[in-house]
């Protein structure tokens, strides 16, 4: 359904100092960063500030449209932080909220700038979990829901996610690469996620890999220390054998490495997004979730495996266990068949 746009006066000169604001999570800001381009290319001498959490500020600190990143510290996220903090918008004569949360609404309450709120589509997120009878139609993309939140100011929003990274880290991920895979074909496996149903099981991961060890190619394995730790027979898998390794790096290090991979196999997840944002053609196992949400990778170059189950998606974000015990929206996905769509992905990336 379109929405009616009510356009916004745009300052003679255009907006000066711009905020952005979108505090977590991963995936939510990568896809911001085209919102942030396009304010960039319209207001190119503005300021432009990215109001974050400080767990993932290193995913914008080296984008050079931005000007200064406001990060919030985890023990300042109180209300009272919150209102003290709100003070420094002050100063902006644009604010673009694309989190709509409660925080961002008291971060922008009052402000005499001009206040551009994304449209979460909470409601239409919520039928698809709670209410499917009621024949919800699927999600624009999320990055399409961002673009819109500038029409009101008339910036278009025309490009794909892409994230920076400085030249040195660039540099590190070749060298890392190169160890592990001389000829240059090198495949990052993700196989962490925020909540278990979006999560393949371990025993898949270890198929999958040693299928592409038996290929000849490297395997750069990214997660966080906690997914290592939740992944013992994975990690030890990996140990045992040459080209392949463990990397718990920084989001600007994991950026670099999704970088110079050849093809990611990931979850529904932060690095799905970080992958496609730096070019790489993913492949993506949806669980619990589903690419009807507005979620999927960004690009024509990825390949979707989800089983569209009846029951799928079950949840917006991720369960602790699957409601109807037999979690057939990952089980029934066969390494054989990831393995498959990693090859097809590698043969056009190697002929491309
Ligand atoms: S099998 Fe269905 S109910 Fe169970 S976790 Fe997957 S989507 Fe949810």
């Amino acid at each position: 359904m379109s929405r009616k746009v009510q356009a916004v006066a745009v300052p003679e000169g255009g907006f000066r100092r711009i905020a952005v604001l979108r505090l977590s999570s991963l995936g939510d800001v990568v896809l911001t960063l085209p919102v942030v381009h396009a304010l960039r290319a319209a207001y190119p001498t503005a300021e432009l500030d990215y109001w974050v959490k400080e767990e993932f500020a290193d995913l914008v600190a080296h984008d050079p449209a931005i000007t200064h990143v406001r990060e919030l510290e985890r023990d300042a996220r109180k209300v009272e932080d919150l209102v003290s903090m709100s003070a420094e918008l002050e100063k902006h004569d644009l604010i673009v909220d694309l989190h709509a949360s409660s925080r961002t609404r008291l971060l922008t309450f009052r402000q005499r700038g001009v206040v551009l709120r994304t449209d979460s589509r909470r409601l239409q997120r919520a039928r698809w979990i709670h209410a499917r009878w009621t024949h919800p139609q699927p999600l624009p993309h999320v990055t399409e829901r961002y673009a819109a939140t500038l029409a009101p100011i008339g910036v278009p929003v025309n490009q794909a996610p892409r994230v920076s990274v400085r030249p040195v880290t660039e540099a590190w991920a070749q060298a890392e690469r190169d160890s592990l895979a001389p000829a240059g074909v090198c495949v990052a496996l993700a196989p962490g996620a925020a909540h278990e149903t979006k999560r393949w099981p371990e025993e898949r991961w270890c198929a999958l890999e040693a299928a592409l060890a038996g290929l000849g190619v490297g395997r750069m394995i990214i997660g966080t220390a906690a997914e290592r730790r939740a992944l013992p027979r994975l990690d030890a898998q990996v140990s045992a054998s040459g080209g392949a390794k463990w990397y718990t790096e920084s989001i600007e290090r994991a950026a670099a490495l999704l970088g110079v991979c050849t093809v990611a196999v990931t979850h529904d997840s932060g690095l799905m997004h970080l992958a496609a944002a730096r070019g790489r053609p993913v492949v993506a196992l949806f669980g619990s979730t589903s690419p009807v949400l507005g979620f999927r990778p960004v690009g024509e170059h990825h390949t979707v495996i989800c089983r569209e189950l009846a029951c799928q998606p079950c949840t917006l974000h991720g369960r602790k266990a699957c409601p109807l015990g037999h979690f057939r929206c990952m089980t029934t996905i066969e390494p054989a068949e990831v393995l498959a769509a990693v090859q097809a992905r590698l043969s056009s990336a190697v002929q491309g």
